[in-house]
C-alpha cells in the first residue's frame, strides 16, 4: 500500500515515500480518534479517519484506503498539522484515489455473474440425470410420442435437441430456470417426434399442449442470454 510520509512536527515538504509490498501494510492497532472531510486543494472532498497511538514514532504517515484518507499519526501531533499534510499531497491523494475507483469498477466487472450456478456443474448434471427421465416419460405418453434416449448436456443457448431418431438431449442449465420453462423444452423435443421442423403445424401441435409457448419461448431466450 503506497503512503505519504512526513516527519513529525516538521517542513512538510518531505519526499513521499511510496512503499509496494506487505511492509507496507500498517502494522500498529490504533483507534480511530478523528473523522471528518479533507477538502484538497482542487476542492475535491475526501473522508479521512486519523488513526493515532500511544508510540513515540517520530514521524506520521497517509495511505489511501477504499476512498478514505487515512491518517496515522502519534497522539501528540495535532489534527491542524495532519490536515495539512494532507492537502499539501493532494496529487498523491487524487492519484490513489482514482486508482483504486478505476480497481473498484473491475472488481465490479469481473464480479459480474456469468452463470446462476451455485452448485458445480457436476450437481446439476447427476440431478438432471435423477429428475429428467421420469418428466420426459410423463410428457411422452401427454404428446402421445416414444423416444430412443435421453443425453444430458451442459447447452447454454441450445436448451434441447430431438433426432429422427428419437435421441432427445435436455441441458442441465434448465434446473436454473423456472420448472414450467423446463417443461415446455420437454414437450417441444417430444413434439419434433412428429415434426421435424418448426413449421405451423409443429407450433400447433406445442400449442395444443402449451398454450402460452411464445411467452416461455421468448423468457427462455432471455434467460438464455442471462445465463450464457
Ligand atoms: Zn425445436
Amino acid at each position: 500500500m503506497p503512503r505519504a510520509r512526513a516527519a513529525a512536527g516538521g517542513a512538510l515538504s518531505i519526499a513521499m515515500v511510496i512503499c509496494w509490498g506487505p511492509r507496507a501494510a500498517p502494522v500498529s492497532s490504533g483507534a480511530v480518534m478523528e473523522q471528518g472531510i479533507l477538502t484538497l486543494k482542487n476542492g475535491t472532498e475526501v473522508p479521512f479517519r486519523v488513526v493515532r497511538s500511544a508510540s513515540r514514532r517520530r514521524s506520521y504517515a497517509l495511505q489511501v484506503k477504499e476512498g478514505v484518507v487515512e491518517f496515522r499519526a502519534p497522539r501528540w501531533v495535532g489534527l491542524a498539522e495532519l490536515l495539512r499534510f494532507g492537502q499539501s499531497r493532494y496529487r498523491f491523494i487524487g492519484n490513489r484515489l482514482q486508482e483504486q475507483a478505476r480497481k473498484a469498477a473491475q472488481a465490479a466487472a469481473k464480479a459480474q455473474p456469468k452463470d446462476w450456478c451455485a452448485l458445480p456443474p457436476a450437481w446439476y448434471q447427476r440431478a438432471a440425470k435423477r429428475l429428467y427421465p421420469p418428466r420426459l416419460a410423463h410428457y411422452a405418453t401427454v404428446v402421445g410420442v416414444t423416444y430412443s434416449s435421453l443425453r444430458i448436456t451442459s447447452g447454454r443457448s441450445v436448451w434441447g435437441s430431438c433426432t429422427s431418431t428419437g435421441a432427445i438431449s435436455l441441458s442441465w442449465r434448465l434446473l436454473l430456470v423456472p420448472a414450467a420453462l423446463r417443461d415446455y423444452v420437454i414437450i417441444h423435443e417430444l413434439c419434433h417426434r412428429k415434426y421435424m421442423s418448426h413449421g405451423p403445424r409443429f407450433w400447433a401441435l406445442v400449442g395444443k399442449f402449451v398454450p402460452d409457448y411464445i411467452e416461455k419461448r421468448r423468457a427462455l431466450n432471455r434467460l438464455g442470454a442471462e445465463i450464457g
